[in-house]
């Protein structure tokens, strides 16, 4: 009975101080307001507060910028270890498809790099992948246009569909969630380790998969990524979805498979990739 008890007393200490149990479950606060857009039209704004601050927070005051820190110089591409699949290695684009259903992609292969032209949409691995490493080299456009949002903009959606942002941070302001290096509307990086446009960067992240029962998710999506050698995303778990839901919201998780395709955005810039290599790991 007694030793019973003890060994039951010991279950309940071993869950209940695990790394997830210990981790703070976020306040998020909803809303909408019915507003006239630019066009006069009356529509449904939603906003939404995580742990008591705004969706794409832009005030300093509040969120604090990321601290700027200055890489290392660029280097040669970072080869593939021996148990990696090489997704991208600049001879063709034959693991990689549209995201549009029965379409061919339109990305351009530009001196042994890939880039989206104009309205080719996403682009997405053939393959599918649950929780991965994922190395990507990326350079935003050299010839600087646009600024905030609109200069360098792509992605790196991590499987089940969680953005990875890639901008043009590089002398270039924007709300902080949605900068270089962030988990879009989630989290900003924890440093601006961006090089200068033109320049080749890389990314390595280490992205957990979400676990769903139903309609709920039971474990969170966790990611890590490294930017440029520079620790930008710590172990980090994402209270939600990453998708655009108006300039103060944002998405909520949506369940899905246990494996998805990683993709590519296109928002109309020419964004450089090269090396793009991924490393399957257990949940
Ligand atoms: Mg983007």
């Amino acid at each position: 009975m007694k030793w019973g008890f003890i060994v039951a007393l010991c279950a309940v200490c071993a869950v209940a101080f695990t790394p997830a149990a210990l981790a703070k479950e976020p306040k998020i606060k909803e809303w909408s307001k019915m507003e006239k857009n630019d066009k006069g039209e009356l529509k449904e704004v939603f906003y939404m507060t995580i742990d008591g601050i705004m969706v794409h927070e832009t005030d300093p005051k509040i969120v604090p910028p990321p601290p700027i820190v200055t890489p290392a110089p660029p280097g040669e591409p970072i080869p593939a270890p021996s148990d990696a699949v090489v997704l991208f290695d600049g001879k063709d684009l034959s693991k990689w498809t549209s995201t549009k259903e029965g379409q061919e992609t339109k990305w351009i292969l530009v001196d042994g790099a890939m880039s989206p032209v104009k309205d080719s949409g996403y682009i997405r691995t053939k393959g599918e992948f649950g929780s991965c490493q994922l190395h990507v080299e990326f350079a935003t456009p050299v010839h600087v246009e646009g600024d905030g949002q609109g200069r360098g903009n792509s992605g790196v959606f991590l499987p089940g569909g969680y953005e990875v942002q890639v901008l043009d941070s590089y002398n270039n302001v924007t709300y902080f969630d949605g900068q270089c290096a962030a988990l879009y509307g989630r989290k900003p990086p924890l440093a601006n380790a961006c090089r200068k446009p033109g320049e080749w960067q890389t990314y390595d992240i280490v992205y957990h998969r979400p676990i769903f029962k139903g309609k709920k998710v039971v474990r969170k999506a966790r990611f890590t990524v490294i930017h440029n050698g520079v620790l930008v995303q710590d172990n980090v778990e994402l209270t939600g979805g990453t998708g655009w839901r108006g300039p103060h919201s944002i998405s909520k998780y949506v369940p899905h498979g246990d494996k998805g395709p990683i993709q590519l955005q296109d928002h109309g810039n020419p964004v450089l990739f090269r090396n793009i290599w991924v490393r399957e790991l257990k949940d």
